[in-house]
């Protein structure tokens, strides 16, 4: 063989080499290479309790869609996360769900690193097509990291973000799903001790004896935590002695389990009413959301504790039974009127410009809790109290009033008297069957995605 014949073959293997080393190593097939040119933006997202909600828009042109998804992939598997659309033209809006709480479940995510992608199918003449464009940040935020409720399994860190991850180069959302200890200062709920201190809270009377409400919220608060920190679970209290902490200055009622990165706020009370004819349990949730863990909450503590839920008559559009022993109060006209007029007395230069007739929680332990998912306001104009370092937080806690049962009433006083701490039973047991069903909420995969790649 002629040298330069040799030399010739050796310089095309080499290059056939070098080709398929760039071949291996450069991105090609899987996601990377059927994510369209265009993006989908992310104008908006939260996480609010355990879950992680997201709006948004795409343009999407050249397909006659039939169908828009939400898709979560480590270009192994792919999975299908809650959507819901509305087309107009070629615009495609997206959110995962139009309730607070009705998003992406954290808690029942499979460990791995994802990218989030919004998926098209429809037809592109006569042919059936699907098409994937990443999730670009679009929206004020930064990303979130979420730590999961304590679980005999190991706990997990969720992280929520805009990065490039398998797609080469393009930035998508992403969701890194791993095993990693809890942090010190990371709670799985807080318990708002309902008054204590100079504030005693309703007050019930029986056979000329007094009974205040702190009375009873305390020690079913404290038993409450005994039950869940027995259960592996970490809960912290809003106070532990007989003193009444303020709402929104450091580590204030409304703020601690922000401070703790906690999933939820129950707030433990009990009632009383202008005439003492009521009696029974009352269960107050944030407005718009999914009320499985509030009817659980009631379904429980009825049958551990007060044997009927709540005979309140009282109901308004604001103001109504949302779901079986669950209520929701909402802020009307008149509501906003008057939390505006009093601001300013307090020297509030203008009128609260988020707060909304029928959408603003009424309630402040479940409103200011939620951030911007439960209409938060309190954002320090009113020189009457301080500001709530979340109202303004996409990544806040979910909280619910629970309402044990009425002082005011001799035969719920009995109860209350008899077997305090069977309340506390039935919050604990409902906390802990709602924590392993939403574990299971897993998303559905879609097993024939690579189909045609
Ligand atoms: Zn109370």
């Amino acid at each position: 063989m002629k040298k330069s014949v040799k030399y010739i073959l050796v310089t095309a293997a080499c290059l056939l080499l070098a080709a398929c080393a760039v071949f291996l190593f450069l991105p090609h097939g899987g996601i990377a290479s059927m994510a369209q040119d265009t993006d989908a933006a992310v104008t908006y997202f939260t996480r609010f309790g355990t879950t992680l909600t997201l709006e948004g828009e795409a343009e999407i042109t050249g397909i006659e869609i039939t169908a828009v998804k939400l898709v979560m992939t480590d270009d192994d598997a792919m999975y299908c996360l809650p959507c819901e659309y509305t087309l107009e033209g070629s615009r495609v809006s997206f959110r995962t769900s139009e309730k607070t709480d009705g998003g992406i479940q954290l808690e029942g995510l499979p460990e791995g690193k994802y990218i989030l992608l919004l998926r098209a199918e429809g037809t592109e003449g006569t042919k059936e097509t699907v098409r994937y464009y990443p999730l670009v940040n679009g929206s004020e935020y930064e990303g979130i990291t979420y730590w999961s409720l304590s679980c005999p399994e190991g706990t997990r860190r969720i992280d929520f973000y805009f990065g490039e991850s398998i797609l080469s180069g393009r930035k998508t959302a992403c969701l890194d799903v791993q095993k990693a200890p809890l942090p010190e200062d990371v709670y799985d709920a807080v318990l708002e001790v309902g008054h204590g201190g100079d504030d005693p809270g309703a007050i019930g009377w029986l056979d000329d004896e007094m009974y205040t409400e702190f009375g009873f919220n305390h020690p079913i608060a404290m038993e409450v935590k005994r039950l869940l920190t027995e259960k592996g679970y970490k809960v912290a209290l809003t106070h532990e002695d007989d003193s009444d902490p303020e709402s929104y200055g450091p580590h204030g009622r409304a703020v601690l389990c922000n401070e703790l990165r906690s999933k939820y706020s129950l707030s433990i009370h009990c009632n009383a009413s202008a005439w003492g004819d009521y009696r029974g349990t009352e269960i107050y949730a944030p407005g718009n959301s999914d009320y499985t863990f509030p009817c659980l909450l009631s379904e429980k503590v009825v049958a551990c504790g007060s044997g009927e839920i709540s005979n309140t008559d009282y109901s308004s559009e604001s103001y109504y039974m949302a779901a079986k022993g669950v209520w929701v109060r909402l802020y009307n006209e008149d509501d906003v009127k008057e939390t505006n007029a009093e601001a300013a007395g307090y020297g509030a230069k203008k009128p609260y410009e988020n707060l909304t007739v029928m959408k603003t929680n009424w309630y402040y332990m479940i409103r200011e809790v939620g951030g911007v998912s439960t209409g938060a306001y309190t954002d320090g104009r009113h020189s009457g109290w301080p500001a709530n370092p979340y109202w303004n937080s996409n990544d806040t806690c979910e909280g619910y009033i629970i309402e044990c049962d009425y002082v005011d009433n001799p035969v719920s006083l009995q109860r209350l008297l008899d077997h305090p701490l069977d309340y506390a039973r039935g919050i604990a047991e409902a906390f802990c069957e709602y924590a392993e069903m939403i574990r299971n909420d897993t998303p559905g995969e879609i097993p024939d995605w690579k189909k045609g790649l």
